[in-house]
């Protein structure tokens, strides 16, 4: 990838530049926590988005994606926001630098990458990171604090691509560290490190390609559910709530609420879980929690969907040791923590048996836990 970056900057540009890349992300555990005030827990991983980035003295950036084989040229003021959408990330990333008193100018650049896009792993994180790290490195000397280059991402999807995200994705493509996961803790925003080392197993993502698009929007409405909880209980998130406390409103809730409260109650506390036993080296532990998160966001969040349950069953059917839908739900990937001498079989069963129930194969994704933005020396 970096020869190919080399030559296309060479050629469109002349000379050479200084390399970035950035990463994509999984989220071992830790789901539909983040606007309930608990916690995530990614991590980057080894697949990224990587540029070669150079100065170029004027007020213009010029720039190539080698994947997209297209080419864009833009200010560096509001109105000169360009028109494609993958180059709104890089203005949005130059702008939101702007915005908050740092200082950009003109560039050349041309980037590739190998995130896969659209499949849960965040590749326009992984863009906008890069692009941050690269713009504090060349025009800022490195005066922007990590979580505020996450920051930049994250207002970048607010206000340039129509995105509402939260913070994870471009915290974890930002801050990641090889590994390790980071425990985020999405009330005070504060994180640590947790050694991620799972020798003799493999992380694997399976990609169902499918998505289903609800009528109504059913984030917006388990959103309410955990609202409701919280006042009735006195609280303003459910980060604070116990079972106890769930059980002693019981009769005052809707049936559904409760099991919504329940899962974001139980969430919490399996993120915790985990971290103890990740401390410890216990992964099967870590892999139960896994299954126990799926169950919860299968039958208690209800944001699963038959492709997604089914992928889980052939898991547990194969031996493997976690699994669990990673996303919001309703399609997208299972993530999989699996005995590396179970890889194969498990992947072929999952194919195989998938494509028999519904016409297509999953694809398949292994990741291992690697750094995030950096300068790219390798
Ligand atoms: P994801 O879940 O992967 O983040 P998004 O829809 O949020 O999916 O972001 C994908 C968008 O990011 C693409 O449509 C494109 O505009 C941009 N993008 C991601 N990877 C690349 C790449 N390698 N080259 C050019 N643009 C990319
Ligand atoms: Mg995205």
């Amino acid at each position: 990838m970096k020869a190919k970056i080399q030559s296309e900057f060479e050629k469109r540009f002349g000379g050479e530049g200084t390399f970035y890349a950035s990463a994509g992300r999984i989220n071992l555990i830790g789901e539909h926590t983040d606007y309930n005030g608990g916690f995530v827990f990614p991590g980057a991983i080894d697949k990224v988005i990587a540029a070669e980035i150079r100065p170029n003295d004027t007020d213009k950036v010029r720039v190539y994606s080698i994947d997209i084989d297209d080419y864009a040229e833009f200010g560096l003021n509001e109105a000169d926001a360009p028109e494609q959408s993958w180059a709104r990330y890089i203005f949005g990333v130059c702008r939101e630098i702007l915005k908050r008193g740092g200082k950009v100018q003109g560039f050349d650049a041309v980037f590739a990458g190998n995130v896969p896009l659209g499949a849960g792993l965040s590749s326009s994180a992984a863009l906008e990171s890069c692009f941050a790290f690269a713009l504090n490195d060349l025009f800022n000397e490195n005066n922007i604090d990590k979580f505020e280059l996450a920051r930049i991402g994250q207002s970048t999807e607010h206000n340039y691509c129509g995105v509402n995200c939260g913070i994870m994705d471009q915290f974890a493509s930002v801050c990641g560290k090889k590994g390790h996961l980071m425990r985020l803790d999405c009330r005070s925003m504060e994180f640590e490190y947790y050694p991620f080392n799972p020798e003799g197993y493999t992380l694997v993502l399976l990609d169902s390609r499918v998505k289903h698009e609800l009528a109504d929007s059913p984030y917006n409405k388990r959103r309410a559910s955990c609202e409701r909880v919280a006042k009735r209980l006195g609280l303003e998130t459910l980060r604070d709530a116990t079972m106890e406390m769930l059980e002693a409103v019981k009769s005052d809730i809707t049936a559904e609420d409760y099991f919504r409260a329940k899962f974001v109650i139980e969430e919490k506390q399996r993120v915790l879980d985990v971290c103890d036993a990740l401390n410890n080296g216990d992964y099967e532990t870590v892999g139960k929690c896994m299954y126990a998160t799926h169950n919860g966001l299968s039958k208690d969040y209800e944001v699963s969907c038959e492709e997604l349950d089914y992928l889980n069953d052939i898991a547990k059917e194969c031996g493997v040791t976690g699994s669990r839908i990673m996303g919001g739900g309703f399609g997208g990937c299972t993530i999989n923590l699996v005995k590396n001498e179970l890889l194969d079989h498990f992947i072929n069963e999952a194919k195989t048996r998938f494509n028999e129930k519904y016409g297509h194969e999953p694809k398949v994704y292994e990741v291992i836990i690697s750094d995030g933005a950096r300068r790219w020396e390798e």
